[in-house]
């Protein structure tokens, strides 16, 4: 009898985002559940005293307390490793507490970081006002003159921040060029500078930074991830060193996730390939039909060729494998604040609340919003309109989303 051929062990790594995110690296056969267990505990049982000891030698078998580590949060860090395509995943209670954590476990007293200003609120205000008060200062490079990075380094800088899309004027950072300046900066200074990216807008699906040469990602689970609005969690992933400076600082600062949110995020990884594909195409849709609008004065979509920074979406969100440009669509009306809350408050479909990323279309006014209480010139240098709606397109059908946007902006004549 001709011997059987053992067949080779696939690479998970090799696989589609879906598989990686549906099957992690579970590919060999093994008896047990279908779908992941979820361990709602605080702490766990020892066989026997050694544990402890077994555990403070670094045996990764060995649990101890739930805010360190936890078997369910373990395998949803698995899982997005793979399908980050880096070595190591970390879990955490929030987008915040991901920035946080990251940030902190590498930056310390006297430091600096270079930053792009068009940011995610809660980013925003922590550089503002939180960073200060532990001696650390933040200097803003506009994305328009990346090459300024150069000089703008020096001894001091540790860190380099990026967020692209940016929330919500939908600017487009070039990853590639901002890494190429801060290497070249990087050789001055003779100090490693780690890069940073808040990928939430984009996911991994649409744009993937660590391919540009960046080090650490950051993410809002809660958003895209998560996908159904029903958790909050964050995410860091890059080298084994660095999450592993970031799980410290986690440790101790306090914010790790419940076991429940990583349980509800395996089970939104599942279909996060067919979600945010869905919202690609919806949301391509939606900017293109919205423009020929009356009361729409301007549509802000990386997608599409009359956005000023199309070409560096294309490259880096489409021509490096990834599937769109998101699902992310802002519009301006005519008619300023109050015009942009009458439409908010004429759709039926479309939900008037904060966040992003989930299976139902959102809008938000950014000035009641993500940009509340923020002065003119604050306003003005993050490109902040007060006519603007920003829109978290869904996966609704197309037709109901298209209709529902046109019948609010009639309201207004
Ligand atoms: C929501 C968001 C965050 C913060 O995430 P939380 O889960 O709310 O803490 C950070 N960055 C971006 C771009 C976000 O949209």
């Amino acid at each position: 009898m001709p011997k059987r051929k053992r067949p080779l062990a696939p690479d998970p790594r090799r696989m589609a985002m879906a598989t990686r995110a549906i099957h992690g690296n579970a590919l060999t056969p093994h008896a047990g559940p279908v779908a992941p267990s979820l361990w709602q505990t605080s702490t766990y049982r020892f066989a026997n005293s050694g544990d402890p000891i077994r555990y403070a030698e670094g045996d990764p078998d060995v649990y101890v307390y739930s805010r360190y580590h936890n078997p369910t949060v373990a395998e949803a860090e698995s899982r997005l490793a793979l399908m980050m395509g880096v070595d190591k995943a970390l879990l955490v209670a929030s987008g915040m507490a991901a920035i946080s954590s990251a940030l902190l476990s590498v930056v310390r007293s006297g430091d600096e970081i270079i930053s792009t200003p068009a940011l995610y609120g809660g980013t925003y205000r922590f550089f503002r006002d939180i960073l200060p008060r532990l001696g650390l200062a933040v200097r803003y490079v506009s994305p328009s003159r990346l090459e300024k990075i150069p000089s703008m380094v020096s001894s001091r800088t540790r860190a380099v921040y990026l967020e692209t899309p940016t929330n919500p004027t939908l600017a487009v950072v070039d990853i590639e060029r901002l890494v190429t300046m801060v290497r070249r900066a990087e050789r001055t200074v003779r100090r490693k500078i780690v890069v940073f990216a808040d990928n939430t807008f984009a996911t991994v699906l649409n744009q993937n930074p660590i391919h540009f040469g960046v080090d650490v990602l950051l993410e809002s689970a809660t958003k895209y991830l998560g996908g159904h609005s029903d958790l909050l969690a964050g995410v860091v992933a890059g080298p084994e060193a660095l999450v592993k400076g970031a799980h410290t600082q986690m440790k101790y600062m306090g914010g790790c996730v419940d076991p429940f949110a990583a349980f509800l995020l395996l089970r939104s990884l599942k279909t996060f390939e067919l979600r945010v594909q869905r919202q690609n195409e919806n949301a391509l849709h939606l900017a293109r039909v919205l423009q020929g609008h009356q009361n729409v004065r301007r549509v802000l979509y990386p997608g599409l060729p009359s956005h000023p920074d199309h070409l560096i979406a294309r490259k880096q969100m489409v021509d490096d494998g990834g599937r769109g440009f998101g699902g992310m669509v802002t519009i301006e009306v005519k008619g300023g604040v109050r015009a942009a809350a009458r439409v908010c408050d004429a759709l039926r479909v479309a939900v008037n609340a904060m966040s992003l990323g989930g299976t139902e279309t959102l809008v938000s006014i950014p000035v009641y919003s993500s940009h509340i209480k923020m002065s003119a010139r604050e306003l003005a240098r993050h490109g902040v309109r007060p006519g603007m709606i920003r829109i978290s397109v869904g996966v609704e059908g197309i037709r109901d989303l298209a209709r529902d946007f046109f019948r609010a902006l009639d309201v207004l004549g």
